[in-house]
Protein backbone atom coordinates (compact mmCIF):
# COMPACT_ATOMS: atom_id res chain seq x y z
CA UNK A 1 0.00 0.00 0.00
CA UNK A 2 0.93 3.59 -0.85
CA UNK A 3 2.00 5.12 2.49
CA UNK A 4 3.38 8.38 1.15
CA UNK A 5 0.99 11.52 2.61
CA UNK A 6 -0.32 13.89 -0.15
CA UNK A 7 0.12 17.82 0.90
CA UNK A 8 -3.16 18.62 1.47
CA UNK A 9 -2.94 21.57 -0.53
CA UNK A 10 -7.06 22.50 -1.61
CA UNK A 11 -7.48 23.83 -5.05
CA UNK A 12 -9.30 27.01 -5.52
CA UNK A 13 -12.57 27.33 -7.20
CA UNK A 14 -13.40 29.75 -10.35
CA UNK A 15 -16.37 31.97 -10.31
CA UNK A 16 -17.34 33.77 -13.11
CA UNK A 17 -19.33 37.35 -13.19
CA UNK A 18 -21.12 38.99 -16.40
CA UNK A 19 -23.45 41.18 -17.46
CA UNK A 20 -24.42 43.64 -19.58
CA UNK A 21 -21.95 46.86 -19.31
CA UNK A 22 -23.98 49.54 -17.59
CA UNK A 23 -25.46 47.38 -14.95
CA UNK A 24 -23.16 48.52 -12.02
CA UNK A 25 -20.60 45.22 -11.95
CA UNK A 26 -17.62 47.25 -11.04
CA UNK A 27 -18.96 48.81 -8.04
CA UNK A 28 -20.57 45.82 -6.67
CA UNK A 29 -17.75 43.33 -7.55
CA UNK A 30 -15.18 45.75 -5.43
CA UNK A 31 -17.13 45.42 -2.63
CA UNK A 32 -17.68 41.54 -2.94
CA UNK A 33 -13.67 41.23 -3.00
CA UNK A 34 -13.45 43.33 0.33
CA UNK A 35 -16.29 41.59 2.05
CA UNK A 36 -16.74 38.44 1.19
CA UNK A 37 -15.70 36.02 3.28
CA UNK A 38 -13.56 33.46 1.04
CA UNK A 39 -10.23 33.96 -0.81
CA UNK A 40 -11.25 36.02 -3.98
CA UNK A 41 -9.09 36.97 -6.19
CA UNK A 42 -10.21 39.03 -9.10
CA UNK A 43 -8.53 38.50 -12.40
CA UNK A 44 -7.09 41.06 -14.17
CA UNK A 45 -8.23 40.99 -17.81
CA UNK A 46 -5.90 42.16 -20.83
CA UNK A 47 -7.88 45.03 -22.84
CA UNK A 48 -6.91 47.01 -26.06
CA UNK A 49 -9.44 49.65 -25.09
CA UNK A 50 -8.41 52.89 -23.48
CA UNK A 51 -8.29 53.50 -19.51
CA UNK A 52 -11.77 55.74 -18.28
CA UNK A 53 -11.16 58.72 -16.02
CA UNK A 54 -10.60 57.31 -12.52
CA UNK A 55 -8.94 53.70 -13.92
CA UNK A 56 -5.39 52.27 -13.33
CA UNK A 57 -3.65 49.47 -15.49
CA UNK A 58 -3.07 46.68 -13.63
CA UNK A 59 -5.67 47.95 -11.40
CA UNK A 60 -9.08 47.77 -13.82
CA UNK A 61 -7.46 46.15 -17.03
CA UNK A 62 -3.93 45.29 -18.11
CA UNK A 63 -4.37 48.28 -21.10
CA UNK A 64 -1.77 47.28 -24.10
CA UNK A 65 -1.43 48.19 -27.60
CA UNK A 66 -2.43 45.97 -30.19
CA UNK A 67 0.49 44.51 -31.41
CA UNK A 68 1.02 43.29 -27.67
CA UNK A 69 -2.64 41.67 -27.70
CA UNK A 70 -1.81 39.52 -30.59
CA UNK A 71 1.62 38.65 -29.35
CA UNK A 72 0.01 37.32 -26.56
CA UNK A 73 -3.28 35.31 -28.17
CA UNK A 74 -0.18 33.69 -30.75
CA UNK A 75 1.42 32.61 -28.16
CA UNK A 76 -1.04 31.10 -26.65
CA UNK A 77 -1.51 33.28 -23.44
CA UNK A 78 -5.50 33.44 -23.05
CA UNK A 79 -7.54 31.17 -21.72
CA UNK A 80 -10.41 33.09 -23.53
CA UNK A 81 -9.93 36.06 -25.28
CA UNK A 82 -12.35 38.27 -27.40
CA UNK A 83 -13.64 41.50 -29.89
CA UNK A 84 -16.26 42.47 -27.17
CA UNK A 85 -18.39 45.39 -28.76
CA UNK A 86 -16.95 44.33 -32.64
CA UNK A 87 -15.93 47.84 -33.06
CA UNK A 88 -11.21 46.74 -32.16
CA UNK A 89 -11.62 46.35 -28.83
CA UNK A 90 -10.51 43.27 -27.38
CA UNK A 91 -10.21 41.81 -24.01
CA UNK A 92 -8.96 38.18 -23.08
CA UNK A 93 -8.37 36.40 -19.66
CA UNK A 94 -4.71 35.26 -18.76
CA UNK A 95 -4.38 31.74 -18.52
CA UNK A 96 -1.53 31.69 -16.06
CA UNK A 97 -3.38 34.29 -14.20
CA UNK A 98 -6.39 32.02 -13.21
CA UNK A 99 -4.22 28.60 -13.04
CA UNK A 100 -1.36 30.38 -9.97
CA UNK A 101 -4.37 31.71 -8.48
CA UNK A 102 -6.32 28.54 -8.41
CA UNK A 103 -3.14 26.56 -7.77
CA UNK A 104 -2.95 28.26 -4.51
CA UNK A 105 -6.34 28.08 -3.49
CA UNK A 106 -7.77 31.41 -4.66
CA UNK A 107 -11.49 31.82 -5.74
CA UNK A 108 -10.35 33.30 -8.89
CA UNK A 109 -12.85 36.04 -10.19
CA UNK A 110 -13.38 36.95 -13.55
CA UNK A 111 -15.27 39.77 -14.79
CA UNK A 112 -16.01 38.74 -18.78
CA UNK A 113 -18.74 38.55 -20.83
CA UNK A 114 -21.01 35.91 -21.86
CA UNK A 115 -19.36 34.24 -24.78
CA UNK A 116 -16.09 34.07 -22.45
CA UNK A 117 -18.19 32.81 -19.84
CA UNK A 118 -19.19 30.05 -21.62
CA UNK A 119 -15.75 29.37 -23.28
CA UNK A 120 -14.22 29.11 -19.93
CA UNK A 121 -16.72 26.86 -18.64
CA UNK A 122 -16.36 24.03 -21.17
CA UNK A 123 -13.15 23.92 -19.39
CA UNK A 124 -13.93 24.56 -16.46
CA UNK A 125 -17.70 23.26 -15.88
CA UNK A 126 -17.76 23.69 -12.31
CA UNK A 127 -17.10 27.17 -11.75
CA UNK A 128 -19.91 28.95 -10.06
CA UNK A 129 -21.56 31.40 -12.68
CA UNK A 130 -23.34 34.50 -11.83
CA UNK A 131 -25.41 36.89 -14.09
CA UNK A 132 -25.56 40.41 -12.58
CA UNK A 133 -28.28 42.86 -14.08
CA UNK A 134 -30.28 45.86 -13.45
CA UNK A 135 -33.65 44.32 -13.73
CA UNK A 136 -35.11 45.41 -16.85
CA UNK A 137 -33.73 46.99 -20.56
CA UNK A 138 -34.90 50.69 -19.66
CA UNK A 139 -32.95 50.72 -16.34
CA UNK A 140 -30.21 49.39 -17.92
CA UNK A 141 -30.19 51.96 -20.21
CA UNK A 142 -30.75 54.75 -18.04
CA UNK A 143 -27.77 53.63 -15.66
CA UNK A 144 -25.61 53.53 -18.85
CA UNK A 145 -26.29 57.02 -20.00
CA UNK A 146 -25.63 58.36 -16.85
CA UNK A 147 -22.46 57.07 -16.68
CA UNK A 148 -21.69 59.07 -19.84
CA UNK A 149 -18.07 58.64 -20.32
CA UNK A 150 -19.84 57.36 -23.84
CA UNK A 151 -20.63 58.52 -27.24
CA UNK A 152 -24.07 58.40 -28.45
CA UNK A 153 -22.42 55.72 -30.94
CA UNK A 154 -21.09 53.60 -28.36
CA UNK A 155 -24.07 53.86 -25.84
CA UNK A 156 -26.23 51.84 -28.86
CA UNK A 157 -23.80 49.69 -29.41
CA UNK A 158 -23.62 48.49 -25.97
CA UNK A 159 -27.02 48.43 -25.70
CA UNK A 160 -27.49 46.17 -28.24
CA UNK A 161 -25.40 43.94 -26.48
CA UNK A 162 -26.44 44.35 -23.86
CA UNK A 163 -29.87 43.20 -24.78
CA UNK A 164 -28.46 40.30 -26.34
CA UNK A 165 -26.46 39.22 -22.80
CA UNK A 166 -29.40 39.73 -20.78
CA UNK A 167 -31.06 37.15 -23.32
CA UNK A 168 -28.75 34.56 -21.91
CA UNK A 169 -29.18 35.24 -17.88
CA UNK A 170 -30.49 31.78 -18.04
CA UNK A 171 -27.29 29.70 -18.84
CA UNK A 172 -26.03 30.91 -15.51
CA UNK A 173 -26.12 28.71 -12.11
CA UNK A 174 -27.37 32.15 -10.17
CA UNK A 175 -29.29 35.59 -11.51
CA UNK A 176 -28.57 38.59 -9.15
CA UNK A 177 -30.77 41.84 -9.80
CA UNK A 178 -28.62 44.71 -8.79
CA UNK A 179 -31.52 47.05 -7.02
CA UNK A 180 -29.00 48.27 -4.75
CA UNK A 181 -25.34 47.76 -4.27
CA UNK A 182 -25.48 46.57 -0.75
CA UNK A 183 -28.49 44.25 -1.59
CA UNK A 184 -26.64 42.59 -4.48
CA UNK A 185 -23.21 42.43 -2.88
CA UNK A 186 -25.10 40.32 -0.10
CA UNK A 187 -26.74 38.35 -2.46
CA UNK A 188 -23.58 37.38 -4.00
CA UNK A 189 -21.76 36.96 -0.91
CA UNK A 190 -24.47 34.71 0.40
CA UNK A 191 -24.06 32.19 -3.11
CA UNK A 192 -20.16 32.32 -2.43
CA UNK A 193 -20.41 31.76 1.09
CA UNK A 194 -22.83 28.47 0.37
CA UNK A 195 -20.92 27.81 -3.04
CA UNK A 196 -18.31 24.06 -2.39
P1 LIG B 1 -15.79 47.48 -20.12
O1 LIG B 1 -15.16 48.02 -21.36
O2 LIG B 1 -17.09 48.16 -19.80
O3 LIG B 1 -14.84 47.45 -18.95
O4 LIG B 1 -16.13 45.95 -20.38
C1 LIG B 1 -16.86 45.60 -21.48
C2 LIG B 1 -17.26 44.14 -21.44
O5 LIG B 1 -16.12 43.33 -21.58
C3 LIG B 1 -17.93 43.72 -20.14
O6 LIG B 1 -19.07 42.94 -20.46
C4 LIG B 1 -16.89 42.86 -19.48
O7 LIG B 1 -17.47 41.86 -18.68
C5 LIG B 1 -16.19 42.26 -20.68
N1 LIG B 1 -14.85 41.78 -20.39
C6 LIG B 1 -13.92 42.33 -19.58
N2 LIG B 1 -12.81 41.59 -19.56
C7 LIG B 1 -13.04 40.53 -20.37
C8 LIG B 1 -12.26 39.39 -20.75
O8 LIG B 1 -11.12 39.19 -20.36
N3 LIG B 1 -12.86 38.52 -21.63
C9 LIG B 1 -14.12 38.70 -22.10
N4 LIG B 1 -14.61 37.77 -22.92
N5 LIG B 1 -14.87 39.74 -21.76
C10 LIG B 1 -14.34 40.65 -20.90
Amino acid sequence: MDTVKLKSVKSGKLVIISGPSGAGKSTVLKHVLAECSRPLELSVSVTTRHPRPGETDRVDYRFVSKDDFARRRDNDEFLEWKEVFKRGDYYGTLRNEVAAGLAAGKWVVLEIDVEGAMMVLESHPDAITIFLHPGSDEELERRLRDRATETEDSIQRRLEVARREMACRNKYNHEVVNNTVDQAVEDICHILASGE
